[in-house]
């Protein structure tokens, strides 16, 4: 019995929270009863008005009391009107049933006691009830809209589950109210292979067979506690569980939701078998905020995610990194405002060890003046939405002083520039790199924008369109890490690029063995056939330079021959 409470409960908390997203809110029932109080009040006066034959004086002139009977019908028909605007469908049947008792009391006034002057009245009435229809439906429409919006700004379109907003909502609403809760993020484990394999429809509707079996249990009340279940983005799923006894009990419902995942999914003929590494932790044990709380459990789902063993769920304790992940991205938030972020450049040659230009790296240092690691800033800056914002920086202030340096040296180099695609996919950013080149005055042929191989192909044909404007200023597009994701020299055919680098994974592991010296072989000599430009990533030794020249690879770009230098050290470089 409890379990129906609570899940009442629930829906009122979910409900109140939906509703703050309306645009027209429906007024409390004691606005209808105030508003039938005031319509009894104001007809009571006009019929005892109406039939009066007193005067009183206002200033010094007598007034016939009759002549107030107006206004106060006026104000019973503005009762009514608001009824209906203010409070719904219970306003509507007010003043429904209202009218049908004010009307037919005019029409025996006309017609038995034949007191014709209350046909204005009459006529009034009706034009009322006309109103009250109109205004009826009208709002009806309108409800049905936002209704519509409401699902949409809280559902997420893929799986119908709760979004990201609607699981954050729900999150502020269990805080402010003090209910302990469990939050545990579900991750599936290599989505991507599924995606790389069989394509991105046939992810969608692993997602969604996975996104079903969830809201079975959650739906049906099949873990013994109360849960909710929603999709924060891609492959990672929230679950919020309450109405738990133990911390057995919660590990109990996880693991149910773990198991129900593993079962073999059958789509078209093809058996998937998924996994998920589940993170989880309490509210307010753990954390009393939100977003610590959140970040707690995407550390836990980490960790196990790390760990090669048969374990898939793992609780939030206090060693994990989630401390680390908030105050990266505090210092992250700190740096921009406080425009501490720098860059570094790192040379890349041709064969011939002459300079080819400069690759621009991201800087930022902590308040030790100790480096932080761009494999740490970067992620926090996509996750903070701040990474266009970060890139942007970075770009002004290199390109600001690479064209500077084109000016005083007349060199004939490259400058190139990393672009998250979170970045590259905002609908500014070719205007953005316009307003670079003709505020800087580097020519475009001079500047190389890198982005990543993988990441790329998740969006291609938005990625493709960017590109092409991109190419058609001029530019020069690089592939970046590539081996690293899809590997596909036939996915490349299809972005418009100009250079391919090869990832410094694919350079090391050349000394190891001679099948993965042939392959890095293969890929430059198909590169040369599509006509890319081949530049090799993280060359380290000579051993890996010879191999690389025997090749035909292009240019090199490694600790070998130019670590990552500071602008004063670049352009001494390029100065002699
Ligand atoms: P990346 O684009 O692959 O950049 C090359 C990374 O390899 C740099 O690391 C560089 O210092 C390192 N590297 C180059 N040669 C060698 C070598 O011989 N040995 C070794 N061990 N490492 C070498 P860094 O600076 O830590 O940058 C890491 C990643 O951060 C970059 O990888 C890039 O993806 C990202 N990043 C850096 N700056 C930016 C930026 O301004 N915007 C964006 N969106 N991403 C950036
Ligand atoms: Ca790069
Ligand atoms: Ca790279």
């Amino acid at each position: 019995m409890k379990r129906t409470s609570e899940s009442v409960k629930e829906t009122r908390i979910l409900e109140q929270t939906l509703n703050s997203l309306e645009v027209r809110r429906q007024a409390p029932r004691s606005v209808l009863i105030l508003l039938l109080v005031l319509y009894f009040a104001t007809a009571l006066t006009v019929s005892l008005t109406a039939g009066s034959q007193k005067e009183i004086i206002i200033g010094s002139n007598p007034v016939a009391v009759y002549t107030f009977a107006g206004i106060f019908s006026s104000l019973s028909n503005l009762c009514i009107i608001f009824m209906v605007i203010f409070c719904g469908k219970a306003g509507f049947i007010a003043s429904i049933i209202v009218m049908a008792l004010h009307i037919p009391m005019i029409l025996m006034g006309i017609f038995v006691k034949g007191n014709y002057t209350s046909l204005p009245g009459l006529f009034v009435g009706v034009l009322t009830v006309i109103a009250i229809i109109v205004i009826f439906y009208n709002n009806r429409k309108i409800d049905k809209y936002q209704l519509r919006l409401r699902e949409q700004a809280t559902t997420d379109a893929l799986t119908g589950l709760p979004n990201a907003f609607a699981i954050t909502e729900l999150l502020n609403e269990l805080i402010k109210h003090n209910t302990p809760f469990v939050a545990a993020t579900l991750d599936i484990n290599d989505f991507k292979s599924i995606n790389d394999t069989m394509g991105f429809d046939m992810g969608n509707r692993v997602l969604l067979a996975v996104a079903l079996r969830l809201k079975n249990i959650a739906d049906n009340g099949l873990s013994g506690t109360l849960d909710f279940v929603g999709r924060l983005n891609g492959d990672e799923f929230s679950l919020i569980i309450r109405d738990y006894k133990s911390d057995d009990d919660v590990e109990k419902t996880i693991k149910q939701y773990e198991t129900a995942i593993t079962e073999k999914i059958n789509i078209d003929g093809y058996d998937f078998f998924v996994a998920a590494s589940i993170g989880y932790a309490f509210f307010p044990t753990d954390s009393a905020d939100r977003d610590s709380l959140i970040s707690y459990t995407i550390a836990a789902m980490k960790e196990i995610k790390h760990m090669s063993g048969s374990e898939h769920i793992q609780r939030f304790s206090p060693e994990m990194k989630a401390e680390d992940h908030i105050a990266i991205d505090n210092r992250v938030r700190e740096a921009l405002e406080n425009d501490t972020v720098f860059f570094n450049l790192q040379p890349q040659y041709d064969m011939t060890h002459s300079l080819r230009g400069f690759e621009v790296l991201a800087r930022m240092k902590d308040d030790d003046g100790a480096f932080i690691s761009p494999a740490d800033f970067i992620p926090a800056a996509e996750r903070l939405g701040l990474i266009d914002v970060l890139d942007h920086t970075v770009y002004w202030k290199a390109a600001m002083f690479f064209a500077d340096l084109l000016k005083k040296s007349g060199a004939d180099i490259m400058l190139s520039i990393n672009a998250s695609v979170k970045h590259m996919m905002k609908s500014d950013f070719i205007e953005e790199i316009r307003a670079l080149l003709s505020e800087s005055g580097i020519p475009a042929k001079q500047l190389e924008i890198e982005i990543t191989e993988s990441i790329l192909i998740e969006s291609a044909e938005k990625a493709a369109c960017i590109l092409r404007g991109l190419k058609d200023m001029g530019i020069r597009i690089a592939i970046d890490d590539f081996g690293t994701g899809y590997s596909s020299l036939s996915y490349l055919n299809s972005f418009p690029s100009d250079t391919l680098k090869i990832d410094k994974s694919f350079i090391d592991k050349m000394s190891e063995n001679t099948t993965s010296e042939k392959y890095v072989e293969a890929i430059i000599s198909l590169a040369h056939v599509m006509d890319f430009e081949v530049v090799a990533e993280g060359v380290e030794e000579n051993g890996q330079l010879e191999t690389l020249r025997g090749i035909s690879c292009d240019y090199i770009q490694g600790f070998i021959w130019g670590r990552p230098l500071s602008a004063q050290d670049a352009e001494a470089l390029v100065m002699g």
